[in-house]
């Protein structure tokens, strides 16, 4: 069947939906999800969203454009730092009018608390700038936001798979789309689409994200030309749950939780002395590896502790309480009287799809490619550079969603509705023929040894040797995914098929973040390079772009936008 709108969002968590209601009533819009909508990734954001409201103590954007720009370590594109700070505590009120229910201090404001790498004074100590909900901050919004989409009837197709985008001479004009219940294939077409895809952070085997993180967004448009931006930097949190990998929020740390070693010392004044625990990410990882390297894990073993004990049963039961659960239910532990096992996960990509500033995708030759956006994780704005803050997402999503939402319903105007191409999902309905009918290698066990291949490789620490080893062994695998087979071979609820279609986009996402971690021969944010531990601004003060051609992803470069700050050294 054919659907047609004038503006198609793939993707129902918070950018897609935030893009949605920004889109005038009279507009036909759609929006696909693979999950029912509440069940996107961005319902489990925990921790906060950054904006510099100053209702617990003094603050400034400027101050929060700073952390942004040092914390991204220099590769920030500083005009969209100054777009995302300066915005953020309008979109912050605006959440808050939209009903979200953030925690409050004694006076009624909204309260705050303090999160990584978000600092007073340009650098001098941490200030509390997160905006929350107990810790489930992405919960709450993502609720409310879904409530305001159904209020503007928005034509939502839950359990709809994007498997193929469509393009038109150099424009984006539809989507082939599968649906869940049934198997049909659909082709959707549309004036203007929204890549609102999220992360890919399944590509590893320890990580914080849920099933539907496969990057299928982003690797639709690397295989239709366009180019990935800063691909090698991928967040690997602290302080994922030891040996799982489920996501222990900064909050933990902004509230006073601290990290202990082997010893039973803790470890972070030494690497971080200002901010210690709550420095950026990438410095507290690369600490906890350190430590574990070096022997000092807990037992000797690869994981260190995160303490809680002192903060009091009723802070963590008011604050902390989803954080606390997790560690009841998946290891058994009261926090309140033990400490927690942690280790890094990986968690959030850093780079994407590029974007200007009005979430307009951008191609190799710096046009706009016509008809075709993307927002939130998917997209590449720079706004995180080499290492996001904490908070900066939930922010990111709502300030950037935004604005590609206003320049559909700008662009829409211009634009005619797509004819229908004929044989459009030719291609998606022979791949899924032949995956149902093949007897190769089963989906499970090849996405097992390419999150096995990832881990060992390309994680905190990386250097030319194992990425080069990672990289053939991605080869190979995907040798083996070309005849990828399937138990069930049923039409409906066939998630068995859709998980091997996900695998294609891990896969080659996965041989996208290498080719351009090997290429980055320096160390910069979250790409920490064994040999080449210095940041080298003379080289490499450039955004990468990874291009698809027959040799695999090809590399290019844009220059960083540089507007307040110049680069420094970093120090925490
Ligand atoms: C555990 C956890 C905690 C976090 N905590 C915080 C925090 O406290 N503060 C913060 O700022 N950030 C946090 N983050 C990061 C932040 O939550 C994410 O970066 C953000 O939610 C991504 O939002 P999104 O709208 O881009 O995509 P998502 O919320 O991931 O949604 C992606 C959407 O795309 C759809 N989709 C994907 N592929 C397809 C397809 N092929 N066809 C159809 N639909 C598709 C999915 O169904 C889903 O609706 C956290 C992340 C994690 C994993």
């Amino acid at each position: 069947m054919d659907f047609f709108f004038d503006a198609l969002i793939v993707g129902s968590g918070l950018a897609g939906l935030r893009a949605a209601l920004e889109i005038p009533a009279d507009y036909k819009v759609g929006l696909i999800s693979k999950v029912f909508p509440t069940r996107s990734h961005s319902g489990a954001a925990q921790g906060g969203i950054g904006a510099a409201l100053g209702n617990e103590e003094p603050d400034s954007w400027e101050w929060h454009m700073y952390d942004t720009v040092k914390g991204g370590d220099y590769l920030t594109d500083q005009d969209a730092a100054e777009t995302l700070a300066s915005d953020a505590p309008r979109a912050v009120y605006e959440l808050e009018h939209m009903g979200v229910p953030f925690n409050r201090t004694a006076e009624g404001k909204i309260a705050q608390r303090a999160f990584g790498g978000h600092t007073r004074d340009f650098g001098e100590g941490p200030v509390k700038r997160a905006c929350y909900a107990a810790d489930r901050t992405g919960r709450v919004v993502l609720d409310t936001l879904y409530g305001k989409a159904l209020e503007k009837k928005v034509h939502i197709f839950s359990e709809y798979y994007m498997l193929d985008l469509i393009f038109s001479q150099r424009k984006a004009v539809g989507a082939v789309v599968y649906e869940l219940a049934t198997g049909n294939v659909h082709a959707v077409w549309s004036k203007t689409i929204l890549i609102a895809t999220g992360g890919y952070g399944r590509v590893f085997k320890t990580n914080s994200n849920c099933f539907t993180n496969t990057g299928d967004g982003v690797y639709f448009c690397f295989r239709n030309g366009i180019p990935l931006e800063d691909m090698e930097f991928v967040q690997f949190h602290p302080t994922g749950i030891y040996p799982l990998g489920v996501l222990l929020s900064e909050a933990a740390r902004g509230e006073g939780g601290v990290l202990i070693n082997g010893l039973g010392t803790r470890f972070m004044p030494e690497y971080a002395p200002t901010l210690q625990d709550l420095a950026p990410r990438d410095v507290v990882s690369r600490a906890i590896s350190t430590e574990i390297r070096a022997g000092r894990g807990i037992n000797g073993g690869d994981y260190v502790h995160l303490d809680l004990t002192h903060l009091g049963a009723s802070r963590i039961e008011e604050k902390l309480s989803d954080i606390s659960s997790f560690a009841r239910i998946y290891l058994g532990i009261d926090s309140t009287s033990q400490p927690i096992p942690v280790t890094p996960t990986c968690h959030y990509m850093m780079g994407g799809i590029p974007t200007d500033l009005n979430g307009r995708v951008v191609g190799l030759d710096g046009s706009v490619i016509t008809g075709l956006y993307a927002a939130g994780e998917s997209a590449c704005v720079s706004v995180h550079g080499a290492n996001r803050l904490g908070t900066n997402s939930l922010l990111d999503l709502v300030v950037f969603g935004r604005r590609a939402g206003k320049a559909i319903s700008e662009d829409s105007k211009g634009l005619e509705s797509p004819q229908p191409i004929e044989g459009s999902a030719v291609d998606v309905v022979e791949k899924i023929r032949r995956i149902k009918n093949s007897k190769g290698k089963k989906a499970a066990g090849i996405r097992a040894g390419m999150q096995q291949a990832m881990t060992d490789t390309c994680s905190v620490f990386r250097n030319k040797e194992d990425m080069e080893k990672g990289l053939d062994e991605i080869r190979r695998i995907k040798g083996d995914y070309q005849s990828v087979s399937i138990d069930n071979k049923g039409d409906k609820f066939n998630t068995d098929l859709l998980e091997a279609m996900e695998l294609e986009s891990l896969l080659g996402l996965a041989e996208v973040i290498l080719v351009s971690a090997l290429n980055r021969t320096e160390s910069r944010g979250a790409h920490y390079r064994e040999d080449y531990p210095e940041r080298d601004d003379q080289n490499w003060l450039k955004h990468s772009l990874a291009t698809s051609s027959p040799d695999g992803p090809a590399i290019s470069f844009k220059p960083v936008k540089i507007t307040r700050f110049e680069p420094k050294a970093r120090k925490f």
